[in-house]
């Protein structure tokens, strides 16, 4: 396997990337209010990019109140299909027409308790990317794995599988969040060698897949009880591109402290 630390920092290039993801949380005033008052905190903090990836409802409403800033909007997830018999369902090119950006996809709250599979992953993926989508694309061990010590081939397959059928050039548009399951929403952090050990090893995938120098491009987040207090020591992880942020990325403040720790 190509060693990933032979990367180390001779890229410049890979952009860091802060999104938070909102999941059923904020109604359209409220997603508003938010970013009405994010705007001026994160003003001109343009070395990483800030993305906000909110309810369907919300993102007319904040793709409006973010007009002219330097935050970028996204949904939850999309369905596969373009269009037809999938009651409840959002597609690709409906996300598109109301200026959404990007998608987060295979979250493992998705994962856990919608039933969702690396095929429907990769379903997904494949419609986002094919619309002009860029997909966060979400992926990490369960605990069990992790206490296995099966947490590197786990990723590196779905990594593979939930990549499978993306071009080279496709793959400019798709960013990996790795997200141990065990840290989402638990208030427990991969530590920051863990974290950053882990996106090495999806980054050597990528290398295996597409060669050195996507896997040098392609940026790596992580997610999983990142916060305004260790996110900088996260971030200053080789491998570690940036943050997927739920719980944080509800205040303001703390959002704002994440985002100038990127910057
Ligand atoms: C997430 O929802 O992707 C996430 C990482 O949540 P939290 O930051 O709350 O753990």
């Amino acid at each position: 396997m190509l060693e990933p630390k032979l990367m180390k920092g001779y890229n410049k290039m890979r952009r860091t990337v802060i999104a938070g993801n909102w999941k059923m949380n904020m109604t359209p005033s409220q997603a508003k209010a938010f970013i009405e008052e994010l705007r001026p905190m994160v003003e001109g903090m343009d070395k990483c990019d800030i993305v906000l990836c909110v309810p369907y409802v919300d993102i007319a409403v904040a793709v409006e109140a973010a007009k002219g800033s330097n935050i970028h909007i996204g949904a939850e997830n999309v369905h596969f299909a373009k269009s037809g018999a999938y009651t409840g369902e959002i597609s690709a090119d409906m996300l598109n027409e109301i200026g959404c950006e990007y998608v987060v996809i295979g979250h493992s709250e998705r994962r856990q308790y919608f039933a969702e599979t690396d095929e429907t992953v990769n379903l997904r993926t494949k419609a986002a990317l094919a619309a002009g989508l860029k997909v966060i694309l979400c992926l990490g061990e369960v605990k069990e794995e992790r206490l296995a010590g099966i947490t590197d081939e786990v990723v590196s397959m779905q990594t593979k599988l939930d990549l499978a059928g993306v071009s080279a050039e496709e793959l400019k548009n798709v960013i990996i969040a790795y997200e141990p399951v065990w840290a989402i929403g638990t208030g427990l952090t991969a530590t920051p060698e863990q974290a950053d050990e882990t996106c090495g090893v999806i980054r050597a995938t990528i290398a295996k897949l597409y060669g050195a120098e996507a896997a040098d491009e392609i940026t790596i987040q992580y997610g999983g009880s990142m916060n305004d207090a260790n996110a900088a020591e996260l971030l200053s992880k080789a491998n570690v591109d940036g943050g997927l942020i739920g719980g944080a990325s509800l205040k303001t403040d703390k959002f704002t402290t994440i985002v100038k720790a990127a910057n």
